[in-house]
């Protein structure tokens, strides 16, 4: 059930018949190589949403786009917001889930640039007390039951507009693929500028610009639609099953509560 094509009338129904679940897609709007749509990320948190609540009825928040993506603003098209405005913007729309009636957020991000932060948000959560838990969610956790029947892929670098995100694309959005764009190259190998540091764990902020600078890792040109289907129902199998389990959980809210009482007078 998509929030935006509810009625004001449906909406009460629909909280009863999401057991007050609510999936909250976090993706951005990002170049993804030559070949595939700045909203590559967008179409695929709206797929895997869209398909887990088929399996396991859940309302599913209006895209939500502006998101972690500093790395991508030397290239066209990028929308990347400050930092400060992105934890304030989930945290409202989190707050206005929850005023709705619905008490459990399962966040499902499908940008590797929010990676960080997503985990860092969870924590923020026991910054003041609310009424409302949020979980955060990983679509590709432990795939192999459903991999069975999954793709079998035929590339070793993958990760940005690659055979998994091209594959998903031609499965969704196949009138988006350029596929006439793909050069036989190897641009979206790792150019390695900050190898060495790397290899010794060190993080920095620069380090996707350093190996990726045209944002894409991977090579489309071994994407397919049947691929993307087979990925697609995978990952969505694996988060309706998260969905079933947040359904069930009691202990979060009971915890929380438990948690905030006693921050007001730590024992
Ligand atoms: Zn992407």
């Amino acid at each position: 059930m998509r929030w935006e094509e509810l009625t004001g009338d449906i909406f009460p129904k629909a909280i009863e018949e999401a057991e007050g679940v609510c999936l909250l897609p976090l993706s951005c709007i990002e170049r993804h190589g030559h070949h595939l749509p700045l909203g590559t990320d967008m179409y695929i948190g709206r797929a895997l949403c869209d398909r887990a609540a088929a399996l396991e009825p859940a309302i599913v928040f209006p895209d939500l786009v502006f998101t972690q993506i500093l790395e991508a603003r030397h290239v066209p098209g990028c929308i990347g917001i400050e930092p400060e405005l992105i934890l304030r913007l989930l945290e409202n729309a989190c707050r206005e889930i929850a005023r709705n009636g619905l008490k459990k957020i399962a966040i499902v991000n499908a940008h590797g640039g929010n990676d960080d932060l997503i985990h860092y948000f969870a924590r923020t959560q026991l910054a003041s007390p609310r009424d409302y838990v949020v979980y955060v969610t990983d679509p590709s956790y432990k795939l192999e039951r459903e991999l069975e029947n999954g793709p079998r892929w035929d590339t070793k670098v993958d990760g940005h507009a690659g055979e998994c995100e091209t594959s998903a694309i031609l499965a969704v959005r196949p009138d988006l693929v350029r596929a006439e764009a793909l050069r036989p190259d190897e641009e979206g190998l790792p150019l390695g500028r900050l190898k060495a540091l790397r290899d010794l764990g060190v993080d920095l902020g620069i380090w996707w610009y350093a190996d990726h600078p045209t944002h894409y890792r991977g090579d489309g040109s071994f994407g397919g639609a049947e691929k993307g289907e087979l990925w697609l129902s995978a990952c969505a199998g694996a988060l309706a099953r998260a969905v079933r389990a947040i359904k069930d959980d009691g202990e979060s809210g009971r915890l929380q509560a438990e948690f905030f009482a006693k921050t007001r007078r730590p024992e």
